[in-house]
């Protein structure tokens, strides 16, 4: 079956983009790893295909199901989730364009653009993305072209209002792109809400199993989605057929997924709370959090990425961080194992004494699929450990 576009979540996340292969009845579309396409004579093409970054059925079949999930008209993949960016930016912006990204943005979104794309004339202001006069103010300053945000945002958990936010860069003529990579398309969809893209790491949650590097833009206008595939196409940072495999295969289950790591955040964030060694507890689903009905109204469900600030400063942060074994220390978020990050030092290391530099007590909690009591046992022997 091919999934329409008003069938719900989970039944567009398993078919579209998915029809069983025609020649021997594969429910499972086959993997094309063919570089290159015969031709019945010059420029006969059998379906289109010519070169394998130019298309790919296997990177196809991907984008197929991304926009389907986004609810956009065309989705590009890419080789890692700033690739798509730094595509996304070459497709759409022009030197002498100024972009207003989030002063939380992801430390690897900053660096491209302010030490990267900023050497090729395109201008930045980081700004707080939950105050919108702020990001009026920052937007009518310079010739904008672009405003970035990322909702909930990385590490602190800052929730921004989607539609006020397109209103507001509409306005100024300018587009919105969302990172939806902290929600996924199964809590959040951005272009309902107005904005003109999206962009993920699907490294995260889309893939959601730790095993693939990718990265997506999906739009729903014509013209941006010309632009965007040009450049995929005349720049070639696209993601090769296994890599795409991978992604495709992790999407399937992302709406089962995101309901339990939405349903273990908020039993890690509760339990958190609790605790006389927590400072702060950074997440949507807590009612006192100030982005908590702002979410509720354009989040489905809350997700699994919990931040949490100390009292013990930078040093009860760095024990607990060093203490757990269900928690893994690592880098990156959004797989089916939960992880332990130390942003400070470690995802936005990047951005480390800039504006954009998170608190040295705050650890960021990747909630997995695991038994929640088994994550809060967890916890509980690391946190004994703090001094
Ligand atoms: C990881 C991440 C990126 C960058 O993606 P890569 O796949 O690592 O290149 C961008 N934005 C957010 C919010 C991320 O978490």
């Amino acid at each position: 079956m091919s999934a329409s576009n008003n069938a719900g979540f989970n039944t567009r996340a398993v078919h579209a983009g998915q029809a069983f292969e025609p020649v021997t009845g594969a429910v499972v579309p086959p993997l094309h790893f063919s570089s290159t396409y015969a031709q019945d004579g010059i420029g006969n093409l059998r379906s289109g295909y010519e070169y394998g970054r130019g298309g790919n059925p296997t990177r196809d079949a991907l984008q197929e199901q991304l926009a389907a999930l986004e609810g956009g008209t065309a989705a590009f993949s890419f080789g890692s989730g700033l690739a798509a960016e730094d595509s996304l930016i070459r497709a759409l912006a022009r030197p002498g364009d100024h972009i207003v990204l989030g002063n939380d943005a992801y430390g690897g979104t900053y660096r491209l653009i302010n030490r990267v794309l900023g050497d090729w004339g395109i201008g930045n202001t980081p700004v707080d993305m939950s105050d919108l006069d702020a990001v009026a103010a920052a937007v009518a300053a310079n010739k904008t072209r672009m405003v970035w945000v990322e909702t909930p945002s990385n590490p602190m958990m800052k929730i921004t209002d989607i539609e006020a936010l397109a209103v507001l860069a509409h306005d100024a003529g300018a587009l919105l792109v969302v990172d939806n990579t902290f929600a996924s398309p199964y809590l959040q969809t951005p272009l309902a809400l107005g904005a003109d893209v999206v962009v993920h790491s699907t490294t995260k949650y889309i893939g959601g199993h730790s095993d693939v590097v990718g990265g997506a833009i999906v739009v729903k206008d014509d013209e941006l989605a010309e632009k965007i595939g040009f450049i995929q196409f005349a720049v070639g940072a696209v993601s090769g057929p296994m890599d795409a495999f991978l992604t495709t295969r992790g999407l399937k289950t992302l709406g089962v997924r995101m309901d339990r790591h939405s349903e273990n955040g908020q039993a890690v964030a509760e339990w958190l709370l609790q605790r006389p060694e927590v400072e702060a507890v950074l997440y949507p689903g807590l009612p006192d959090h100030p982005g908590h009905e702002l979410a509720a109204k354009q989040m489905k469900k809350f997700g699994g990425m919990v931040s949490v600030q100390f009292k013990g400063g930078e040093a009860a942060a760095r024990t607990v961080a060093e203490s757990t074994s269900v928690f893994t220390l690592a880098e990156s978020l959004g797989g089916i194992e939960s992880l332990m990050n130390y942003p400070s030092e470690m995802t936005h290391a990047s951005v480390k004494g800039t504006e954009l530099a998170v608190p040295v007590n705050l650890l960021r909690l990747s909630c997995g699929i695991e038994e929640v009591e088994d994550l809060i046992a967890d916890l509980e022997q690391a946190f004994a450990k703090i001094g």
